[in-house]
């Protein structure tokens, strides 16, 4: 019989899927490392359950005891279903803007989740991270993986997505890229390509237009999960050879593009990473291998990137239209 003993096991080696539409006119193999393939629905089960790992073997997480953290999205759901396996209770803090159906999938797994108000100041003890870092405080066995800061996180990539990619291409992989968050993907995958490569790899990271990773001052965007306004530890910007910027309007037409002619349902930093993956690729030969790693599923997005209704009332062109926008952001 052939089955995994747990969910958990089933977290990593997700398939790498070729690009056949979208790359019209590149010669070079683009191929997709498609992460919606975890049981958690993103990438970030793997760093889940590296934080949760490295905790437990260290001592900061024991038996019984409550993991904390202030997000809403793909961590959380990730550190959700590896509590709930090892028996850990969860908290997540999350601002009162963070859609319903994020907390309810929260929730679903069996976690808790606080709600905040969105209108105060990062720093308030209303905030999110004042909440979380209050509980943490208050709750006997609490531990806050931090994934901004976490080490297991690049750690996790370096692990399991750098020797994936490296295994499936054949050591054929010639570019990487990946849009930038933690830095954790982008970071972990990029030391073991380059390592295995002998440096020959190089690797690319994507940011939406107005994230500090390139060059930006923290200016608002709306793609979700990457871009940053702080420079976190999980990021090695000497392990990245360039960052192309991709602006909101070309993120979400590539999202869009992905669903309705490769089939494949993502989120909107997929759309963002693609994009910046078919300008890297553009003028390459024929025999260069460039993988792109595609965050998460689509299916948190069916009302925003996916509604016409919400495209149009932020100025985004529908799904057969043209892709300038008045700056809906400036
Ligand atoms: N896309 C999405 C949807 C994410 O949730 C994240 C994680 N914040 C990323 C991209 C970026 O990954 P990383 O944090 O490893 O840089």
């Amino acid at each position: 019989m052939r089955y995994a003993e747990s969910v958990l096991d089933t977290i990593g080696n997700t398939p790498l899927v070729k690009l056949t539409r979208v790359t019209e006119g590149i010669a070079a193999t683009v191929l997709a490392k498609v992460e919606f393939f975890n049981p958690g629905g993103s990438v970030k089960d793997r760093i889940a359950t590296a934080m949760i790992d490295e905790a437990e073997k260290s001592g900061k997480l024991k038996p019984g005891g409550t993991i904390v953290e202030p997000t809403s999205g793909n961590t959380g759901v990730g550190l959700a279903l590896v509590a709930q396996q090892r028996g850990y209770r969860c908290i997540f803090v999350c601002p009162d803007k963070v859609a319903e159906d994020k907390r309810a999938t929260l929730r679903a797994y069996g976690a808790e989740v606080v709600v905040t108000p969105t209108a105060v100041a990062p720093d308030s003890p209303e905030s999110y991270y004042g909440v979380s870092d209050r509980i943490v405080a208050e709750t006997p066995g609490a531990f806050k993986p931090n994934q901004f800061f976490n080490p297991a996180g690049p750690a996790a990539h370096y692990a399991s997505t750098g020797p994936e990619i490296w295994r499936d291409t054949e050591g054929k992989v010639t570019h990487f890229v990946a849009g930038i968050g933690t830095g954790g993907t982008i970071s972990g995958t990029s030391r073991f390509l380059k390592e295995a490569s002998d440096r020959n790899v190089r690797v690319i990271g994507a940011d939406p237009l107005g994230s500090i990773y390139s060059g930006g001052t923290g200016r608002p965007y709306l793609v979700e999960g990457v871009g940053e306004d702080m420079w976190p530890d999980a990021y090695t910007p000497d392990l990245v050879d360039e960052v192309i910027a991709i602006d909101d309007a070309e993120s979400f037409a590539m999202t869009r593009r992905l669903a309705r002619e490769e089939g494949l349902l993502v989120g909107g930093s997929s759309g963002m990473a693609v994009a910046a993956a078919l300008k890297a690729a553009k003028n390459l030969p024929a025999d260069a291998v460039v993988v792109v790693l595609l965050p998460d599923s689509g299916r948190g997005y069916l009302q925003k990137v996916y509604s016409d209704a919400w495209m149009r009332s932020l100025g985004f062109a529908g799904p057969d239209g043209d892709t300038t926008v008045r700056d809906v952001l400036a």
